[in-house]
């Protein structure tokens, strides 16, 4: 009986815990989107979200939290101790944004335009990283005044440069991570989220194991001996020694790759060999990329790529030799840690509006993170629901519908509670 009348309070206690939660929920939506449309009409590129995080600063400070700021150069990351001891769950939000000018007629448009790479370009948020933050400093305040219910701690991690640093810069999640951003507290398990445009409000969409693949940046020098166009006999010609190295690099996805897996891609973008019509060349330069979704696949995919570039450049009496650079990792969903949060997803988005996904061949830097902590990485809605028209991401026509922030904030703010009650 007393047990009973035990239960009876704390299932009380928690309804009414979680009819606080549902008023502050509706309470904060009006905020988060002003502070998207700030972000939005004040983008910053990569490595260089100065103003960004003077206002993510300003605000995590204001609720009382603990505050790093200058992390990878403009990262801002929060710590809010709960109440009751337990594990550290990291929420992430990239806040960067894009070399793109935007087409939109909106009240907050973007007019900032600025200079990169030496051209002259307008500046906007068209992947969305505007909403993600947002988002994410909803999340904070809501689970700043909820010290009580919190068993653990939650890392709040503002990243800069998700879309790459400028080259020859370091910045992103990787150099997050360099600077210690998992330690101190040591974090157990990460979450984060995309808005999709693509994706209708509401929808959340996930995958179990590679949701995002693993780029890599590849090039090929082939190496051959120049000689007269009319007499190839007297030479090795690189272009010839090319096209073999790329006919034989698409049998590697073709009749190598076990497809059933995974996808992958290979692809060559860019060719650079000879100077006019009669002279067979030195050497040539092929320069591509390569996208994969499993770890193994990844490792066969990049050990043949060399064999072959190698082996084939000899067969036809030169050389060549391959060399790669990685981009992102494959952002990799922990299956324990998916099945775990899983009734977290349903319950605050409704079973129905949570869908599982194909993987996508673009590429995410909050995999460098999952390397090292277990990690959830979904997509959220952000297209109006019934519209034929989805405006694609970094377009200058990139359009989010901002009633689909809300369904953000409530679901990460409630993974963080329920990971750590969990544990
Ligand atoms: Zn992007
Ligand atoms: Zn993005």
């Amino acid at each position: 009986m007393r047990v009973l009348s035990f239960l009876i309070i704390l299932t009380c206690a928690s309804t009414f815990a979680q009819q606080n939660l549902n008023q502050e929920f509706e309470a904060i939506e009006s905020k988060v989107i002003e502070w998207r449309r700030d972000f939005h009409q004040h983008p910053e590129l990569s490595n260089q979200e100065f103003k960004t995080a003077e206002k993510i600063t300003a605000h995590l400070k204001s609720l009382g939290l603990e505050v790093q700021t200058g992390v990878a150069k403009t990262g801002v990351v929060a710590v809010l101790k709960g109440n009751h001891p337990g594990k550290v769950v990291a929420l992430r939000a990239d806040i960067d944004a894009l070399p793109v000018t935007e087409r939109n007629d909106l009240p907050f448009k973007s007019e900032v335009r600025t200079t990169f790479l030496n051209t002259e370009t307008g500046v906007m948020h068209a992947c969305g990283h505007d909403t993600h933050t947002a988002i994410l400093m909803g999340v904070a305040e809501i689970l700043s005044k909820h010290k009580e219910d919190i068993h653990g701690t939650v890392k709040f991690i503002f990243q800069p440069a998700e879309e790459g640093p400028p080259p020859g810069e370091e910045g992103g999640a990787k150099l997050m991570i360099k600077e210690g951003v998992l330690e101190n507290p040591k974090v157990d398990a990460i979450f984060g989220l995309h808005i999709n445009s693509e994706t209708s409000v509401g929808t959340l969409k996930y995958k179990t194991g590679g949701i995002m693949a693993a780029v890599e940046r590849f090039v090929i020098t082939v190496k051959g001996k120049q000689s007269h166009g009319s007499q190839p006999w007297s030479g090795v010609d690189p272009i010839l020694i090319s096209a073999k190295i790329i006919d034989g690099l698409q049998t590697i996805i073709s009749r190598e790759a076990n497809l059933l897996v995974e996808p992958a891609v290979i692809t060559v973008g860019k060719i650079t060999s000879g100077t006019r019509f009669n002279i067979i060349p030195e050497t040539a330069e092929l320069i591509g990329t390569v996208r994969t979704l499993d770890p193994d696949m990844k490792a066969m995919i990049i050990r043949r790529m060399t064999e072959m570039t190698q082996t084939l450049a000899k067969a036809y009496g030169g050389e060549a030799s391959i060399s790669f650079q990685n981009n992102t990792s494959i952002t990799y969903n922990d299956t324990e840690l998916v099945g775990l949060m899983l009734p977290t997803l349903k319950s605050v988005a409704g079973d129905e509006n949570v869908k599982i996904m194909k993987a996508t061949t673009g590429g995410e830097d909050f995999s460098y993170f999952q390397e090292i902590v277990p990690g959830f990485y979904f997509f959220l809605g952000g297209k109006t629901p019934g519209s034929t028209q989805a405006f694609p991401h970094h377009t200058p026509d990139f359009k989010i519908d901002e009633s689909g922030l809300l369904l953000g904030v409530k679901t990460l703010t409630q993974m963080a509670l329920d990971y750590l009650n969990q544990n």
